[in-house]
């Protein structure tokens, strides 16, 4: 254990979580009884018991999920997570929050999720190639490029998706990269997926900051994960003229009130076994106090829940943009708001990873590359468009950005189910 600096976590279950949301949402569009009962209930959530011969030439039997929440858009989109808090519960979630952040950033897909309750740091690449090949084998009738398309998510990457990919095609009989995305640049990934999601993070920032009359230039930013999408979030900001005074991860947070030098924290911690334990170009600190700086800018990209009841009221950032899912806990929320913080929600915010997977299947389709440039370019445009709806729709109703999002959310998604009647896939 961390010691002080495990955050204490809210015990909200998330999908209630998501769903309190849902239902402010809901009656500020005026949503009908029956549609409310459709868009809230996942359509499919299949639970596998996945047999694997491990290296001791036992058998293990593992819980594997998919929970496909809404399909109205078109074929359900959601990473694949590995974890030991993997549950249905939290997979439901994630899952709906993947169809409300595909109807915002206006991308043809539905919204899924996967995960499998494992270590994977304590199995070897056999045995988690068996578990994923497994999973996929129990998960064929789910998947397809035109029905459920997974992705990476916390514990699987590139070499997950390359295995579900080859085990799909095997079965269908026929090469199909577009059943995942995700995969490597060689077998069909896109370029400008690794830094898609911290880019996205990047660019609401900066049409945030320009909302509240805030120059980029030397503003300060708290960036919470030092991971995939905490670590380029940081590195973009940066490159902004943005002041990263503190950055974390589970060793711990490091401030610098005169700013870190995110290109030598990066390069650090991939010297150092992908963590910062250690790292001195900044005083040591907890990650609980990260989050309580007093910053322009706070960005969450670790985990869920991390701005909860306990701590709302000691948010001294000026704006908040959720990089992580779920990192604020709806009881959180009203806190902010009357705090008068400017929170970008997650489902818009992070939302740059699943617009650049959708580029993916794009091209898998095409059969054709783009440009990292093209990809940027485009996924840029689609994060400041996304952005623009949504800050209207939160000064049309007067209400969060949050809530903002999901209003737009549920009304692409309903007005869709209306034109093509109740659809259960
Ligand atoms: P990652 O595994 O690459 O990084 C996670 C980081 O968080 C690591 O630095 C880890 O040390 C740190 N961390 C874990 N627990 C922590 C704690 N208690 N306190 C502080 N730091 C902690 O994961 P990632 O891909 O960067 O994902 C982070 C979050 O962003 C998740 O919520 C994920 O669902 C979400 N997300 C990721 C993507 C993507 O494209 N990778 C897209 C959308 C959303």
């Amino acid at each position: 254990m961390a010691g002080d600096n495990v955050i204490k976590h809210s015990s909200e279950n998330p999908f209630e979580s998501m769903k309190k949301r849902f239902d402010v949402a809901a009656k500020i569009i005026g949503l009908d009884e029956s549609d409310y009962n459709v868009l809230i209930a996942p359509q499919k959530a299949v639970i596998v018991n996945i047999p694997v011969t491990m290296d001791d030439g036992k058998v293990r039997v593992f819980e594997g999920f998919r929970v496909v929440h809404n399909a109205n858009l078109g074929p359900s989109k959601g990473g694949i997570r590995y974890s030991m808090d993997v549950h249905l519960d939290e997979v439901k979630a994630l899952a709906a929050w993947m169809t409300w952040k595909c109807a915002v950033v206006g991308i043809p897909y539905g919204g899924g999720k996967g995960g499998i309750k494992c270590d994977p740091r304590s199995m070897s690449k056999g045995e988690l190639e068996r578990l994923t090949r497994s999973y996929t084998d129990l998960m064929v009738d789910v998947f397809g490029p035109d029905k459920d398309i997974p992705a990476p998510d916390m514990g699987t990457g590139p070499q997950e998706m390359a295995w579900i990919m080859d085990e799909y095609s095997k079965l269908v009989g026929h090469s199909t990269p577009a059943v995942v995305t995700g995969k490597p640049i060689v077998l069909g990934g896109s370029l400008g997926r690794v830094e898609a999601t911290g880019r996205g993070v990047m660019v609401s920032t900066r049409s945030a900051l320009s909302k509240l009359g805030i120059s980029p230039i030397g503003a300060t930013t708290a960036v919470q994960g030092f991971g995939n999408v905490g670590s380029i979030s940081a590195k973009l900001l940066a490159s902004q003229g943005m002041k990263v005074v503190a950055i974390s991860d589970v060793s711990g947070a490091y401030y610098n009130e005169n700013g870190i030098n995110v290109e030598e924290a990066i390069a650090y911690r991939d010297g150092n076994k992908g963590t910062l334990e250690g790292f001195t170009a900044g005083r040591k600190i907890t990650n609980a106090e990260l989050l309580e700086l007093e910053v322009d800018v706070l960005v969450p990209a670790a985990m869920e829940d991390q701005i909860n009841e306990e701590n709302a009221d000691r948010i001294k950032a000026k704006m908040i943009v959720e990089g992580a899912n779920g990192p604020t806990s709806a009881s959180a929320d009203e806190i902010l708001n009357r705090k008068g913080i400017m929170v970008v929600p997650d489902i818009l915010a992070n939302a740059g990873g699943v617009t650049v997977s959708y580029f993916e299947w794009v091209q898998n389709r095409l059969g054709y590359f783009w440009t990292e440039e093209r990809v940027y370019r485009r996924a840029d445009r689609v994060m400041k468009t996304a952005f623009e709806g949504v800050y209207a729709a939160s000064q049309k109703y007067n209400i969060s950005m949050r809530i903002a999002a999901y209003v737009v959310a549920i009304e692409k998604v309903a007005e869709v189910e209306k034109l093509r009647g109740k659809f259960g896939l």
